[in-house]
């Protein structure tokens, strides 16, 4: 599990195999929607971010991604380097993302034929983005004859393990669709070493086959600042402690659990209680999409309405004035595979309180840059906000540890890894087909 293991005898120099084109492909979900609702998160960013890099770093990078509007131009330039190519597969709009599997042979169809299109052997390289995609790249691989590097950001398996109460788990067809990636694919992509433990003992991975790269935050966009114009802007008491919530609206990322910690604050110390603000960010998504005005009927239940704020998804600035505007960012997922957002605060300079699950253990320094919650029970999250809120010194502490936490992971970083990751990839499948071109060669002889 690592790049660079060095094996095998071969004339190849393994810095001199590099990708000059890779096709990504991100079927679902396009790095050009809106992060933070509906079927755009975490992956759309990441997918926009590492490609934007590695352009930088001299690799031609084409998305294909299925198109989802009769308006998209069949390509766009992303960025200097980065073109993401829409393919029709399927009805434009409505298509629910548990009926994707059955256009995956029309998308595929439009990869294949763009690709065809192309002069010979113009991908040196695949990289897959969850696990639909990850179908099309085996199929794609084995007509190209170019490796296939997946990665799932999200593993079925573990998230059934960690439902929220009520929440549907993911079909069989999906899990048996990525255990067979996992077999396909030459090189798995994974954010925290955890990942891979979970790859390599519930999905049987060869753990030879795997990398692990962190994901990053664009440290030039999130840094600190003064959120006193925002919180004005947004009707927020001057002397407001103010909790932020950023992400998609559903029943995994526990929104609702701030709530309920917030009504055990109101118990514990009414005064900090009336004081304190929680800002939601983020619009429905997944089985939130079910039921959508539950938070806001919760928050009226529990008698915290005038001191919860929704917000639709944002981008940009308005984004980066969220995380400086809020004295914590929460995280209280029930599974996360790394966790942006929490990078994103730390960088603003804002301390974050997660749940100790999937990447959050690696993306918060819990003690340094923010505290982790080892539970899902009000009382622990209404005890530690309680404590944070109520002690200036000990936030103030975090918030000095947020940003050099986020300082160790930016894009460029990642980007640097996925590159060590495709050139050993190309080098180990260059290497294989040496060795068996000498192995018929001896045949012959
Ligand atoms: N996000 C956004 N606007 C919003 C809410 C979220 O741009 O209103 C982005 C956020 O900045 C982060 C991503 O959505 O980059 C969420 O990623 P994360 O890894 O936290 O969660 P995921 O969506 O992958 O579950």
């Amino acid at each position: 599990m690592e790049h660079g293991s060095g094996r095998g005898v071969s004339h190849l120099c393994r810095n001199r195999v590099a990708p000059r084109r890779v096709a990504m492909l991100s079927m679902h979900t396009s790095p050009l929607d809106q992060p933070g609702t509906g079927d755009a998160g975490g992956m759309n960013v990441y997918v926009l971010q590492v490609a934007s890099r590695l352009a930088e770093a001299g690799v031609d990078v084409e998305i294909f991604t299925r198109a989802t509007s009769s308006e998209l131009p069949d390509c766009v330039m992303a960025a200097p380097g980065v073109t993401v190519r829409h393919i029709p597969a399927g009805p434009y709009e409505g298509l629910l993302k548990q009926d994707l599997p059955g256009q995956l042979c029309a998308f595929t169809a439009g990869v294949l034929r763009a690709e065809a299109a192309r002069p010979p052997g113009y991908y040196d390289l695949l990289h897959t983005h969850y696990w639909l995609s990850g179908h099309v790249g085996w199929l794609a691989k084995d007509r190209w004859g170019v490796p296939l590097v997946h990665t799932a950001h999200t593993l079925a398996k573990v998230k059934n393990e960690l439902l929220a109460e009520g929440d549907t788990p993911e079909p069989l067809s999906r899990v048996v669709g990525e255990e067979q990636v996992v077999e396909e694919a030459d090189r798995l992509v994974v954010n925290t070493p955890s990942e891979a433990e979970d790859l390599i003992v519930k999905y049987a991975a060869d753990p030879s086959k795997i990398s692990v790269v962190p994901p990053g935050v664009d440290l030039t966009r999130f840094t600190p600042g003064d959120g006193t114009a925002t919180r004005r802007a947004l009707g927020l008491p001057a002397d407001a402690r103010v909790i932020a919530f950023v992400g998609r609206i559903q029943p995994l990322k526990a929104p609702d659990l701030l709530l309920h910690a917030a009504a055990v604050l109101a118990r514990q110390d009414p005064h900090l209680a009336e004081r304190t603000h929680i800002v939601y960010v983020g619009g429905l998504s997944g089985t939130g999409l079910d039921r959508p005005g539950e938070l806001h009927d919760l928050a009226i239940r529990l008698g915290l309405a005038r001191r919860v704020h929704f917000l639709p998804p944002r981008s940009g600035q308005a984004l980066v004035d969220v995380y400086r505007a809020a004295d914590l960012v929460c995280v209280p997922s029930f599974n996360e595979t790394f966790g942006l957002v929490a990078l994103e605060a730390q960088a603003c300079g804002t301390p974050v309180v997660a749940a100790a699950v999937g990447g959050l253990p690696v993306a918060v320094h819990d003690g340094v840059s923010g505290i982790l919650v080892k539970s899902h029970s009000a009382q622990d999250w209404g005890h530690v906000l309680g404590r944070l809120l109520g002690e200036d010194g000990l936030r103030g502490l975090l918030a000095d540890g947020a940003r050099p936490h986020a300082e160790k992971y930016s894009w460029s970083r990642t980007a640097a890894g996925l590159l060590a990751t495709y050139r050993e990839t190309l080098y180990d499948r260059a290497d294989e087909m040496l060795r068996a071109s000498r192995a018929r060669q001896a045949r012959r002889v």
